[in-house]
């Protein structure tokens, strides 16, 4: 499973979410972010779309990145012609394979797809540029016009077949079989191209890598339509450490770009968010907080240092008289055992009261508040 390559459509399929809009400054820093991390290919947005998009577009390319840039085209020698305008090095080359898009949607038959496709790649291959041939709905297509369709589009000269569950519906199993029976039967490159709608697109995404796809299609934070897409964070940390795929990324980097792609798509960062969420790496529980004390690989996989993030011990309800000990040492004050029992017990009382973990000041009240009703001095030491 080594060389899998990472194809971020944040400013694409992101930006198609309801109510996204990125200026174009946004666009470029994404862009740029995305490329620091080490993603191979950036799919910039839709040049057909005109004006501010096709300068964005043009602007990315300009900007001299190590990734490819790929524009979104529908199966249209026109769309292909606004991408070679913006000077993209690759196409996506996107059209419906399910009968109930081909019926409903485009109202056309299964003939009219294949040879709009066909005339739209060869158009691009013509051109010298990358093709990713898009097979939309790919999920919900008859699987013998899947294989007739992957293979016309290689014959074309097609680079890879972009595998779509545009709306989600699959799960790893069953996409494990179906990508790798178009492995066996075509024997071209596949991108995976997942959506989140029943919380499985990034299971869906490596469960193809799995069958032998070999690109994987990812959004920052999961930004997409509906439920969104597969989250580049949490598919590039799995194969690293689920799949023990070496992944050149300088994951670091990866708190920076969620929150900067949070900002600009005014979409929160919940604290929960797997990888990249402030939760991560924060601790309350008794037990928890006193083993990651201890030796922080009793409960974390990878350090915060690796995605940019910091540990936080959380003193609340589930507080350990240890991380409470460790807790004031911070602040320059020594608890005895005795203190430390006290002090945790009245920090249960306020944070089942205020229903949430309780900030420094407020420690340092209730340390306060006891040695005043014992009647002792007490003083804090500098902290180094
Ligand atoms: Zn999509």
């Amino acid at each position: 499973m080594e060389g899998i390559k990472i194809v971020d459509t944040t400013l694409r399929d992101g930006e198609q979410t309801a109510g996204v809009v990125f200026a174009n400054r946004e666009k470029i820093r994404i862009a740029k972010l995305l490329d620091q991390i080490g993603v191979d290919q950036i799919e910039a947005g839709i040049p057909v779309m005109g004006g501010d998009e096709k300068e964005s577009i043009k602007t990315i390319v300009n900007a001299e990145l190590d990734a490819s840039i790929m524009a979104w085209n529908r199966a249209v020698v026109s769309d292909v012609k606004a991408s070679l305008d913006c000077g993209a090095d690759a196409v996506a080359i996107s059209i419906s394979t399910s009968d109930i898009h081909i019926e409903h949607k485009l109202k056309q038959d299964k003939d009219w797809v294949l040879s709009n496709m066909v005339k739209a790649v060869e158009f691009a291959k013509k051109n010298n540029l990358y093709v990713s041939v898009n097979a939309e709905d790919a999920s919900r297509s008859d699987r013998e016009f899947l294989i007739k369709f992957a293979k016309e589009a290689k014959e074309a000269g097609a680079d890879r077949l972009r595998y779509c569950d545009t709306v989600g519906i699959m799960e790893p199993f069953d996409i494990h079989d179906r990508v790798k029976y178009i492995i066996d039967e075509v024997g071209i490159d596949i991108e995976m191209h997942t959506h989140n709608d029943f919380g499985l697109a990034a299971a869906n995404g490596l469960a193809g890598v799995r069958a032998g796809a070999n690109y994987l299609g990812v959004t920052v934070n999961g930004l997409g339509e509906r439920a969104g897409n597969a989250a580049l964070e949490e598919v590039v940390m799995a194969l690293k450490y689920l799949y023990d795929v070496k992944m050149e990324f300088t994951t670091e980097d990866f708190r920076q770009l969620s929150e900067y792609v949070a900002r600009a798509s005014a979409r929160d960062l919940p604290a929960w968010k797997a990888i990249v969420g402030t939760n991560m790496f924060a601790h309350e529980s008794g037990i928890h907080a006193d083993g990651v004390l201890k030796n922080a690989s009793t409960y974390e996989v990878f350090t915060p240092e690796e995605v940019g993030l910091e540990r936080q011990i959380i003193i609340g309800k589930h507080s350990g008289k240890k991380a409470i000990v460790n807790k004031f040492r911070e602040y320059g004050i020594k608890l005895t055992d005795k203190e430390a029992e006290e002090v945790l017990s009245r920090v249960r009382e306020s944070a089942v009261q205020y229903k949430r973990a309780l900030f420094d000041k407020e420690l340092i009240y209730i340390y306060e508040d006891y040695k005043e009703e014992v009647g002792e001095e007490w003083k804090q030491e500098k902290t180094s």
